[in-house]
């Protein structure tokens, strides 16, 4: 299995990342993909994975939250990540009308300007959505020839929205959230839709811990999800899909070691 999103520059790993890490082999995880969503945690992020090389892989990018921030100096700063090997993508970026931590006009010119940086590194694209669908289609469709793959991370949309998405072309990432029956029970319904040559899985730690008593258990910190969970979004997406676990793990896997270019046999 491969992580698609963890945030391992997270404060909350500070101080346990070596066990963090070792857990997450012993549960069969093949890489994990660290996110950047501020230049501070994308430089963190490469800094990890110098310190576990070809097993942790990041992406370099500023998240809609940090949108106002953005300016020539981050940019410069991103140029000099994603140049780097072990930055397997450009992002986290995309466009979260939500709560407005950044304006919405900031956002969006941030986004069109990582969209650009993903094109000259020839880098997929690590997105994220929320309540910004219009725009974010829009500016997606206007910049289709500018960026090769695409990832919506932590898909938790409607059912017309996903079959735009897929229409798009981008691949979808699906987290814990599925496993809450009372939240994800829309998308567990309808996620059946996507194919699964488009599917990839993810925990977003050190946040969205799957709805289960024994993960909850298990966990070393409490409310502090792990990579090392992720078989229980493997296990949960695969009865969605009525197919077997190890199908389900085989594809997703596959389909993240293309779309990033991570070779598992090194
Ligand atoms: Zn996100």
């Amino acid at each position: 299995m491969i992580d698609i999103g963890a945030n391992l520059s997270n404060k909350s790993f500070k101080d346990d990342l070596p066990q963090v890490i070792q857990r997450a082999k012993d549960a069969n995880i093949q890489a994990i993909i660290v996110t950047g969503t501020s230049i501070e945690s994308s430089d963190a992020a490469q800094r990890l994975c110098n310190q576990y090389p070809e097993y942790l892989f990041a992406t370099a990018g500023i998240h809609p939250h940090e949108a106002d921030n953005y300016n020539q100096e981050i940019e410069q700063q991103l140029h000099s990540l994603l140049s780097q090997s072990c930055v397997v993508a450009a992002g986290e970026t995309g466009l979260d009308y939500n709560r407005n931590f950044s304006t919405p006009a900031n956002q969006r010119q941030a986004f069109e300007a990582q969209i650009a940086l993903a094109s000259q590194y020839k880098k997929p694209l690590f997105l994220h959505e929320r309540d910004a669908f219009d725009d974010f289609y829009s500016i997606l469709s206007q910049h289709k020839a500018g960026y090769t793959k695409a990832i919506v991370h932590c898909f938790t949309g409607s059912k017309d929205t996903l079959r735009a998405y897929l229409d798009l072309g981008l691949s979808i990432g699906i987290t814990g959230w599925i496993c809450d029956k009372k939240r994800g029970a829309n998308l567990r319904e309808m996620i059946n839709y996507a194919p699964l040559d488009r599917l990839m899985i993810e925990t977003d730690a050190p946040y969205l811990t799957p709805h289960n008593k024994s993960v909850k258990e298990q966990l070393s910190k409490k409310h502090r999800n792990e990579p090392w969970t992720l078989s229980y979004t493997a296990n949960t997406l695969a009865e969605c899909l009525a197919i077997d676990t190890d199908k389900l793990i085989a594809a997703t896997s596959k389909n993240a070691a293309d779309f990033f270019s991570i070779d598992l046999n090194k």
